[in-house]
């Protein structure tokens, strides 16, 4: 089968290539798919695809019209996605809904010890021969309560490794998850807000969790909050949380993702003026860590990535469509 590949790096290439072993014929695009770039997908029957793609209306139309069958995603999430686009236009839509809950979990872990302990100013002092500990001082993790909101692969990974710290765990998800019986206990959201002194993000962004950290969240939240997010950017109002910091009321702020990435991440701009202000403003904070979307880049995982994404590729040739891997 002919596969468009997007957003494909180096290290995608190297992921893929072993995994597919020849069978089908991937051709790697570096640009995003996008209703512009959609017509390279002429004459493939699948364009695989990543998290920063827009598959929109107007994408999807010219994928149909080409005659293109399957919507492979190379990850988890598919919120740049719209399905009742994909479904009106009979194609398929496959992911990858699990590789390494580990992965985004341990990174979320990075986050909190690299904030809590100001690892990042740190390390710059040392190399400046400045051993001062003023403006470092952390604190115990140990006996602090940890808010994950979403229990499910990752939510879970993660809620165990915080359990490991010795805090409390609380969790927030409409459905309870058996595997935390014994590590964290079920709250509602307000509660859940109200007695975190940490917050971690695992739910996936939809219509409902859009925006559930907003200036009013924040205002039930314990003074000096620490927040990570590392599932998607749109679930925090940014200018909100950039209140909170300035106030104080948002102690310290750990993101993977924001919700306008897809200009900024994944790419070397270093060469290039930053137009976003409030991305800019975000980076002067000293109690804020930004990382440009990498939590799933472990070597297992893009394995696991890999492994999958061919396996639905195969399945698809097979007409052989059905398990969690497939939306539509
Ligand atoms: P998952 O589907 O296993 O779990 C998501 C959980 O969120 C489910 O248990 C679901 O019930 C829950 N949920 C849904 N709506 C909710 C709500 N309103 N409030 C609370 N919980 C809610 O997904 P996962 O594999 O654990 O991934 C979680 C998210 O992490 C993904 O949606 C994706 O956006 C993000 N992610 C980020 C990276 C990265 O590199 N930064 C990598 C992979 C996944």
């Amino acid at each position: 089968m002919k596969v468009a590949v997007f957003s494909t790096k180096s290290y995608d290439r190297e992921q893929l290539e072993p995994a597919n072993a020849g069978r089908h014929q991937l051709v790697y695009f570096e640009p995003h798919l996008t209703a512009l770039t959609a017509p390279l997908a002429q004459g493939f029957e699948a364009v695989c695809c990543f998290v920063n793609d827009t598959l929109d209306a107007d994408t999807v139309a010219v994928l149909a019209e080409q005659k293109v069958g399957l919507i492979a995603m190379r990850c988890a999430g598919y919120n740049n996605v719209d399905l009742a686009a994909v479904k009106a236009a009979g194609l398929r839509l496959a992911r990858v809904p699990e590789y390494s809950p580990y992965a985004v979990a341990e990174h979320a872990v990075a986050l909190i010890l690299d904030l809590n302990r100001h690892l990042h100013r740190a390390h710059n002092r040392v190399r400046e021969h400045d051993y001062s500990l003023t403006g470092l001082l952390g604190f115990d993790l140990h006996g602090k309560t940890v808010g994950v909101v979403g229990t499910g692969n990752i939510g879970v990974a993660f809620a165990r490794i915080m359990k490991g710290f010795g805090c409390r765990v609380l969790a927030n998800d409409p459905h309870v998850n058996p595997a935390l019986e014994g590590i964290a206990q079920y709250v509602d959201r307000a509660e859940l807000f109200r007695e975190s002194d940490v917050i971690s993000l695992h739910c996936p962004l939809l219509p409902a969790t859009r925006h559930m950290i907003d200036a009013d969240s924040l205002a039930a939240m314990k003074p000096g909050v620490m927040l990570i997010n590392t599932s998607r950017g749109g679930l925090i109002d940014t200018p909100a949380v950039i209140e909170g910091l300035k106030s104080g009321q948002v102690g310290y702020l750990g993101l993977d993702v924001y919700e306008e990435e897809a200009d900024l991440f994944f790419e070397d701009k270093s060469n290039m003026l930053l137009q976003d202000d409030v991305f800019a403003r975000l980076l002067t904070f000293p109690n804020v860590m930004v990382t440009g979307h990498q939590a799933f880049f472990t070597r297992e995982a893009l394995q696991a990535i890999a492994d999958t994404t061919l396996r639905n590729l195969d399945a698809f040739e097979a007409g052989a469509v059905s398990g969690p891997e497939w939306v539509l």
